[in-house]
């Protein structure tokens, strides 16, 4: 298997590979870049047919992780780890204890957290192994509410902020009676719901799952829509908070919000969707910029000494970072997501 002319290598630091054959653990850890900091970015437990897939994704989700970091303003690089295996067959504390030693081989350069297949238990056992184990001591919560270590309530505050920052930027207007299409009803997007009602938007959502729809329905107003027209709904706002690629060749003619503005991850089938967007005059939210919350959450819970207030204020910039974003691609006439992705690399490279 290659690894430096892999199509994802893209100038990773440094990648490692770990096997403990008595704890059954097959893992890697990618680190992409540490000029601005540490790598911090979760880790995925997940039946890859193959090594080499499980290459790709880590390498692919590191390098992302670089890009957000830089964008929330943290002094932090990007990172990932795989381990390879079905998480409700292959799990066991002793793997979970092995991954905890393969972290701490790397002495402090890549910290770990949840991501899909890997929970808070699973990372409090890997934590009897390593100090580089982050989101297993939850102090801080941006609303002051006593936190419980689920990143989701941060990321959902931080989706609202940015949210509202589009709509003043794209239609000039408050949240005040704008209509919202919320595609997925689950731990972010509920949340985001709760954010829009409290702000007088209108809401209809969707999702494959009866549960979170009938509590938006009779619990914040808001319209029950059928999954696969919830996209093509004629709205103000589209926001996304279910799978990735949401916008494709397939739903893109059909989108009738004129801002898309979600939590939910790569978005965006393909990057040059980010310019058949522009040319229909939709103003994108480049996702890895909106849904930074959940990630600002874990670096304050790590840090010495924050608080509620500075965790809340750090979430607040992302509205601020989405309207530099704006501001620049409107100059430019670019798409905003190439905006974002050059501004990140300017941050981290400017450290090189
Ligand atoms: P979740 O699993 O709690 O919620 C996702 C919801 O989407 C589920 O209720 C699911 O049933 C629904 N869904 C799936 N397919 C659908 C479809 N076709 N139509 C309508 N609904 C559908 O996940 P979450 O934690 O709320 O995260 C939502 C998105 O935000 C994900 O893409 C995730 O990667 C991203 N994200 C989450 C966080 C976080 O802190 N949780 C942080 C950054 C990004």
């Amino acid at each position: 298997m290659s690894v430096f002319d892999h199509p994802e290598f893209d100038n990773h630091e440094h990648v490692a590979f770990y096997h403990d054959e008595e704890a059954g653990l097959n893992a890697i850890i990618a680190v992409h870049n540490t000029n601005l900091g540490p790598a911090l970015g979760g880790c995925r437990m997940w039946p890859y047919v193959n090594s080499g897939e499980a290459l790709t994704d880590v390498l692919r989700l590191s390098k992302g992780m670089t890009y957000k970091a830089a964008m929330a303003n943290l002094e932090l690089g990007g990172g990932k780890s795989v381990i390879i295996g079905d998480p409700r067959k292959a799990k066991t504390p002793e793997m979970m204890k092995a991954m905890g030693k393969f972290v701490e081989s790397l002495g402090g350069k890549y910290f770990t957290a949840e991501d899909s297949g890997i929970s808070v238990t699973d990372l409090q056992t890997m934590a009897t192994e390593s100090d580089y184990i982050a989101g297993v001591h939850a102090k801080y919560h941006y609303a002051g509410e006593v936190p419980d270590g689920n990143p989701a309530p941060s990321t959902a505050y931080g989706v609202f902020v940015g949210l509202k920052a589009t709509v003043e930027f794209g239609l000039k207007r408050s949240l005040e009676g704008v209509s919202v299409a919320i595609q997925g009803m689950g731990h972010v997007g509920y949340r985001l719901a709760k954010h829009l009602h409290e702000h007088g938007a209108k809401l209809y959502v969707a999702d494959i799952y009866p549960e979170g729809v009938e509590k938006a329905v009779s619990e914040l107003g808001a319209t029950a829509v059928a999954p696969e027209e919830i996209l093509s709904l004629d709205v103000d706002v589209l926001a996304p908070c279910a799978l990735g690629a949401a916008i494709n060749d397939q739903t893109l003619p059909l989108i009738k919000a004129k801002v898309i503005a979600g939590a939910a991850n790569n978005q965006l089938a393909r990057e040059d969707m980010g310019e058949l967007l522009q040319q229909r005059g939709i103003l994108y939210a480049p996702d890895y910029v909106i849904n930074a919350g959940g990630v600002i959450d874990i670096f304050h819970q790590r840090m010495e000494t924050s608080s509620n207030e500075a965790l809340r204020a750090h979430i607040e910039q992302i509205g601020d970072t989405l309207k530099e974003i704006y501001t620049r691609a409107e100059q430019e006439g670019a798409a905003t997501n190439r905006v974002a992705n050059l501004i990140a690399e300017e941050r981290f490279n400017l450290k090189g």
